[in-house]
């Protein structure tokens, strides 16, 4: 069987296309026949029977050519890297091939540059994200069909597929919030490793205290959904997160909220990447402080209980936790404090409590 390169940001069931079309099959039924008697020992056709055609390592193959780098892109701490198991549980039949609703994105303009510099066309994987409705080269209108579509060239579907409904597509350009999640699920797909679900908790806890925002379930302040809201209410934001529309103000939202909450559980890419969207001003800057190690703070539930006046102790012992983090983040002493609702005192205790100087310069177990 003739098997051709791949190429960069190919789809993978675009790819499984190609390699039909380029051999004459003209259905997949005959192309599995095939397929299965060329592979012995391979009883179905997977994206793992796909990536030992293309001669590559599955874990290499998914991470290039299918969604898996975006959709893990946030994940418990001891999945930090994509195992055999993942990549088979998620891809595990021809029937899912990584794209996660019944449709396939095509960009007009790169389907014309592929005709012009490749001589053929091909499917692309960043246009098959959630929630992206302009390509990120071009900033054109995706055109959409059924998934099956991929099995065939994009330019077959120039007249066919159909644009994205051009309100969405207003907001996609105009709305920096949108504009910027686009750019962090892009982000989220080029990373090579998952970021850490606890760690990613942490850093968004801290970031939107620092922003005057609740990140518990009860309270006066505002939550990010408010903040989400204001910044970035419109088609897209509805049509991404349904649920989002007509929820009443301050009210805890669980689908998007939650990644403040949840630490044994990841939450949908979506709604990590819209959260970052509205918390920080660049995708760049989102992603960096995504991506440094919380510290260690060995005993520090521990120390909190020693050498505090008992007055200090509750209800303010999650707070004092999260502000000394915050501190050994970078957060200045006094700001910290007052972010937080802890007195000086209680956290001068609780450095001391750990083995830090309040001051900073102390060694510390990072
Ligand atoms: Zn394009």
């Amino acid at each position: 069987m003739h098997v051709p390169s791949l190429l960069p940001d190919e789809l993978h069931l675009g790819f499984v296309g190609r390699v039909m079309r380029l051999n004459g099959f003209t259905d997949t039924a005959s192309f599995r026949k095939n397929l299965l008697r060329m592979l012995p020992g391979a009883r179905e056709v997977s994206i793992e029977t796909i990536a030992t055609l293309a001669k590559m390592p599955l874990g290499r193959y998914a991470y290039h050519h299918s969604l898996m780098p975006f959709l893990h892109a946030i994940r418990l701490a001891h999945q930090a890297q994509y195992t055999h198991e993942d990549v088979t549980a998620w891809y595990g039949n021809v029937a899912r091939l990584g794209r996660l609703t019944d449709e396939v994105s095509l960009c007009p303009g790169c389907v014309a540059e592929d005709e012009d510099f490749w001589g053929f066309t091909y499917w692309r994987r960043s246009h098959q994200i959630p929630g992206i409705d302009i390509c990120p080269k071009h900033g054109s209108a995706l055109h959409r069909m059924t998934r099956t579509g991929a099995l065939h060239p994009p330019a077959q579907f120039l007249n066919k597929a159909v644009a994205v409904d051009s309100a969405i597509v207003a907001q996609a350009r105009s709305n920096e919030i949108v504009r910027r999640y686009q750019e962090i699920c892009l982000l989220f797909l080029e990373r090579g490793s998952p970021l850490p679900v606890d760690q990613v908790r942490a850093h968004l806890i801290n970031r939107s205290t620092e922003l005057g925002l609740r990140a518990c379930e009860v309270g006066k302040r505002p939550v990010l959904s408010d903040l989400i809201e204001e910044k970035a209410a419109g088609p897209r934001l509805w049509a991404n997160f349904p649920g989002l529309e007509g929820r009443a103000k301050g009210k805890f939202h669980h689908p998007v909220d939650g990644i403040m909450r949840g630490s044994h559980v990841a939450y949908p890419a979506q709604a990590y990447a819209l959260g970052l969207a509205c918390l920080f001003d660049s995708a760049e800057e989102a992603l960096l402080a995504m991506s440094q190690p919380i510290p260690k703070v060995q005993g520090i539930e521990r120390a909190s209980l020693t050498g505090l006046p008992s007055e200090e102790r509750t209800p303010n012992d999650h707070r004092l936790i999260r502000a000394t983090r915050a501190f050994l983040l970078g957060g200045s002493l006094l700001e910290v404090c007052e972010q937080y609702h802890v007195t000086l005192a209680a956290l001068e205790t609780m450095l001391r409590g750990i083995g830090m100087n309040a001051l900073g310069g102390s060694a510390y177990a990072m």
